[in-house]
């Protein structure tokens, strides 16, 4: 059995720790220290190194966690990864001895061309492509093969749980919330959240459920939604790829 908790790093990143109390893996350590730090305290080997994107706040720790552990980097195929052992492609499964622990590899476009996700048992590690009510920016594909992306991702169990790399909740919820005002379970998340952040809480993980049924970038074909970008843009949206690239466009300068 896998704990798995989240390292905060920087301002807003989550590096992920998952450990069966001897070994562990984390997912994007863009620094090294506070991993360092982690695997001190509870007494745990470091055994593989998963990379989601090739941007620095996820790849910048990997050569100094090399230095201390001698372990496989596993990344994206198309992207360059510092110190990359396995290069990992759609549909590939990555097996792991110690944690035990078996993922299969979605390839993500849109945040990054190369983006990847690693998802099994349960768990999706999503690196910047589907935060918690939101989505990673366009900085190298386009609308289009986001969206398909993050349909692939909405395709998973309704009950996965979806480790994200940044703590982006509470902003994101409130743009969600200028899209859809009438979305009662988005409004009950948003009190939920601010109440955890509060407590210096991390919002995260979140289901693909509570997904599904908040986060406007996953509700392209949802008509309140479309509505509204429809109305943001002065113009009838008419389909999912076009309400998608408004609402990313709407939160870009929200
Ligand atoms: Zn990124
Ligand atoms: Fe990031």
């Amino acid at each position: 059995m896998l704990s798995i908790l989240p390292i905060p790093a920087f301002r807003d990143n989550y590096i992920w720790l998952a450990h069966d109390g001897q070994d562990a893996f984390v997912v994007d350590p863009g620094d090294a220290a506070p991993v360092q730090a982690h695997l001190a305290e509870l007494g745990l080997r470091l055994s593989a190194i998963l990379i989601t994107h090739h941007h620095p706040d996820h790849v910048g720790g990997i050569s100094t966690l090399l230095a201390k552990w001698a372990c496989p980097v596993y990344g994206p195929a198309s992207e360059d990864i510092p110190g990359r052992s396995h290069a990992l492609r759609e549909g590939d499964t990555l097996e792991l001895s110690a944690p035990a622990a078996r993922m299969r590899i979605l390839e993500l476009p849109g945040h990054t061309l190369g983006h990847i996700a690693y998802v099994g048992e349960g768990h999706a590690f999503v690196g910047d492509t589907l935060f918690a009510g939101g989505c990673g920016r366009l900085f190298e594909g386009t609308p289009a093969q986001m969206l398909d992306s993050l349909d692939k991702l909405s395709e998973l169990p309704a009950a996965t749980r979806v480790y994200c790399a940044h703590e982006y909740t509470l902003a994101n919820l409130r743009f969600a919330l200028a899209v859809e005002g009438d979305n009662p379970a988005l409004a009950a998340r948003l009190q939920h959240a601010t109440r955890l952040r509060e407590q210096g809480l991390p919002t995260v993980p979140s289901t693909i459920g509570e997904e599904i049924t908040t986060n406007p970038f996953l509700r392209s074909r949802v008509q309140s939604v479309a509505a509204a970008a429809s109305r943001h843009a002065q113009g009838n949206l008419s389909t999912p790829e076009a309400v998608f690239a408004e609402v990313r466009r709407w939160k870009d300068g929200f």
